[in-house]
This record gives C-alpha cells, sequence and structure tokens, in this order.
C-alpha cells in the first residue's frame, strides 16, 4: 500500500482515475515520476487555462517573490491588490462598460459563491435561492444547496433547504418552456414556493455534462430577473476567464448579471483565488460582516494580474476561436460518426462527447482509461459520468491538441 493509500482520506477521487505519481509539468505536458509523459485534457478542472508553468506569469512570480514582496495581506491594501485591481478594471471591466466592484472572497470557488448567496439574501431581505437541475456550484453547505447532484447532496447527510431547483433547457424542455415555468411559479400565489432573493445559473453546466444555455434563455432570465426584482448571479468559475472565447462566457447574450463569481484560472498559475463581482449598489456590506483569512493572497494577484497581461499579449481570444473551429469539425468529423449513439456539444475550448448508450453503462469510464493509457489525461462528468470533457489549457500548441485528439478518437473506436 502506497503512502497515499495509507493516510489519505478515502475521499480522494482524481488518483483513481490518474494513478501515477507526478513531479512535473509544463504547458499541456503532465510528467509523471515513472517517466511517462501524458498530453493534459483537464487542465487542474479548469484551473490551469494559461496552462502548467506559463513563462511569462512565472517571471512574474519570480520576481516578486525575489523582491521579498508581502506574501499575505488580508484585506490590507497591498501593491499586488492594486496593480490586480488596476489591470482588472482596465483590460476586462472597462472595455465592456462593466462598473462591478471586487469582493475577494478566499481560496477557492466556493468561498465566492457562499458570499454572492449570503450577500443576495442580505440585500433583498429573502432566504430563498432558485438553481437549476444539473448546476454545480461548490461543496460547502450553502454552495451545495445548490448543487443539484444527489451524490454531492447526499453526502451531506442533511436536508439542504432554501434551494428551489427549476429547469435547465434542455432535452424536451425549451427555452420557453423553462421561463414560462418561472414566471408561473413566481406570480402564482399558491406555488408554496417564495420568491427567491437571487437566480445562480451557469452558461454552461459542465460539471453537469456541458449542457449549454441557450442566448435567448439567457436573456430571458435576465428580464424575469428585473420583473420580479430577483438578483442574477452568474457562476463563471469553471467556464470563464476565456475558456469559450471572451473573457465572461455571459457576454455571448450581451446580458449583464448582477453578481459574478469567479475563481479557477482567474490567478493564471493555479494559486488559490476566489472573487465577486457585484454592482456597486448591491455593496451593503458593513465592515467585517464577512471576512476569510487567506482572501488576501498576494502571490494569486501577482499571477492574476501577469495572466491579464498575458491574454493580451498572446491575442488568446483569437487563439481560443482557432483552435475551437478545429475541435468542433474534429470531433463532427471524426469522433461522432464513430457511433449514432455519440452525441457532441461544446465551444471555445471546452466540449463534451456524450457517451450515454444502450450497450454498458461503464463506457465512458472505458474510454477515459484508455486514453489515459495511450497518455492522454481526461476526464468525464455528466449525471452518470456520460459525458467526457475535453478542457485543455487554453495555449495548448495545435500538435498537441491534435495528438490528444487523436489518442480520443482511438479510445472511442476501441471501446
Ligand atoms: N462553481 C462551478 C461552476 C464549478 O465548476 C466549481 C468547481 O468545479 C465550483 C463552483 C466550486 O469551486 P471549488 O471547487 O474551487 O470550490
Amino acid at each position: 500500500m502506497n503512502i497515499f493509500e495509507q493516510m489519505e482520506s478515502n475521499v480522494r477521487s482524481y488518483c483513481r482515475s490518474f494513478p501515477d505519481v507526478f513531479g512535473k509539468a509544463k504547458g499541456s505536458l503532465l510528467f509523471a515520476e515513472s517517466g511517462k509523459s501524458y498530453i493534459d485534457f483537464f487542465a487542474g478542472a479548469g484551473a490551469l487555462n494559461y496552462g502548467h508553468n506559463n513563462d511569462f506569469i512565472k517571471g512574474k512570480l519570480i520576481e516578486y517573490l525575489e523582491s521579498d514582496g508581502l506574501s499575505h495581506g488580508l484585506d490590507m491594501h497591498t501593491s499586488a491588490k492594486e496593480a490586480f485591481l488596476n489591470k482588472f478594471s482596465e483590460l476586462i471591466l472597462e472595455p465592456r462598460n462593466l462598473s462591478y466592484k471586487v469582493q475577494f472572497c478566499g481560496p477557492t470557488g466556493t468561498n465566492a459563491v457562499e458570499a454572492a448567496l449570503k450577500l443576495a439574501r442580505k440585500v433583498k431581505g429573502r432566504s430563498g435561492i432558485f438553481s437549476f437541475m444539473g448546476a454545480f456550484h461548490g461543496m460547502s453547505l450553502g454552495s451545495l444547496s445548490a448543487t443539484s447532484n444527489l451524490y454531492h447532496r447526499e453526502a451531506a447527510a442533511v436536508d439542504l433547504s432554501g434551494v428551489t431547483f427549476m429547469p435547465f433547457p434542455h432535452g424536451f424542455m425549451s427555452t420557453f418552456d423553462t421561463i414560462r415555468y418561472m414566471e408561473e411559479v413566481l406570480t402564482d400565489d399558491h406555488s408554496g414556493i417564495e420568491k427567491p432573493a437571487a437566480i445562480i445559473f451557469e452558461t454552461i453546466q459542465a460539471e453537469g455534462g456541458l449542457n449549454e444555455a441557450p442566448v435567448a434563455w439567457m436573456q430571458g432570465l435576465r428580464e424575469l430577473c428585473d420583473r420580479h426584482d430577483i438578483l442574477l448571479i452568474c457562476d463563471e468559475i469553471q467556464v470563464g476567464c476565456g475558456r469559450t472565447g471572451p473573457f465572461f462566457s455571459f457576454e455571448r447574450a450581451g446580458i449583464v448579471p448582477d453578481m459574478v463569481v469567479l475563481s479557477k484560472s482567474i490567478s493564471g498559475y493555479g494559486l488559490p483565488m476566489s472573487i465577486v463581482l457585484l454592482k456597486p449598489e448591491l455593496d451593503v456590506w458593513k465592515p467585517a460582516e464577512h471576512t476569510g483569512t487567506f482572501r488576501g493572497n498576494q502571490l494569486a494577484f501577482i499571477g492574476a494580474t501577469a495572466a491579464l497581461e498575458y491574454r493580451e499579449l498572446v491575442h488568446l481570444e483569437a487563439e481560443v476561436n482557432k483552435k475551437a473551429e478545429w475541435v468542433g469539425q474534429f470531433l463532427a468529423n471524426e469522433i461522432a460518426p464513430i457511433s449514432s449513439e455519440i452525441s457532441i456539444r461544446g465551444m471555445g475550448l471546452l466540449w463534451g462527447i456524450d457517451v450515454s448508450t444502450s450497450r454498458h453503462a461503464n463506457i465512458s469510464k472505458e474510454i477515459t482509461s484508455c486514453c489515459y493509457e495511450l497518455g492522454l489525461v481526461i476526464e468525464r462528468v455528466g449525471r452518470h459520468d456520460n459525458v467526457i470533457k475535453l478542457m485543455p489549457p487554453l495555449t495548448i500548441p495545435m500538435e498537441e491538441l491534435q495528438a490528444g485528439c487523436a489518442i480520443l478518437k482511438q479510445a472511442v473506436q476501441k471501446c
């Protein structure tokens, strides 16, 4: 028995899919201690949009460390935070005419979700939240309440109340049907459901199986919230920071959410950081009403600022669009025809191969295991782990993207 099996809690998960011991990584490649290398289509669950050990970001981090820069600063004014706020405003908010304030929340995504839900309740003086079937918002009790996956919710062994799950437009429930259903719930005094403080949504339910929200639905959601005085919270933790092309994935709908939560790739280097963007009029917090020791990770600010600069420098959005076109065509022309039961969906550098099949339940596991043997790290998502999720670093060189997709094709053909 190795030290991990001996000492780490049984809750550990990814080690079961990727059993090597990993020491080094560069760009889109992972290197195991065994000497084997893997193409990475997992990107730290979306935390490594800029690749492993991105030289530009690493250079800025080393420079800061060597200057004896402050490493931890709670919510004090620091030069690292100042630089981040300036760059974020200049490169992200101003060009999009957005005037959000920024709340630094703590190390990980769920910290930002918790803060946003809590603020919504405080602003509106109501406790209910609407979330959607297929949603994933995190694992702490508040965000877990808004996560629909029963496997995750049952682990809490308590009734996670206060959240009502609405249908996500998918399959037989159209955009029109789902919005109308919510409208009826909100206007019918006998529905038994209180008006919520907020509606939280993902533009693509990544963990839920790559379910893409139609533009008209997101616009309908915005209008519904305006009509009923409800706050709209967009969870960009996995699909933001350029994953779908533009910095924010909600940009494609031309809407402005009241709050946006960001984490994962915001720090650029896999460093812990999460933020809530909130409309200025929502900033009703009194000092210290919401705190957290690790809401001031200076290295994360340095990485985040460098990542925003790097994005501009290499014209990352155009790069993503170019690669997205190639991946979309490859999946449609080379993978989909392998079986009539396969369906493909996605955008940017986030794609799903749905292998729900009548043949056998474990096919997605067989495919990802076969990929791993052939040198590709790739994971599964969806209610029944039925969707293979392609999420390489946005910086992946074209040859590695093509090599990874070739492995995937081989694995799908074999299984
Ligand atoms: N929201 C979304 C959409 C996510 O994908 C995740 C994590 O996968 C979270 C929230 C929670 O983030 P974390 O695991 O960093 O707490």
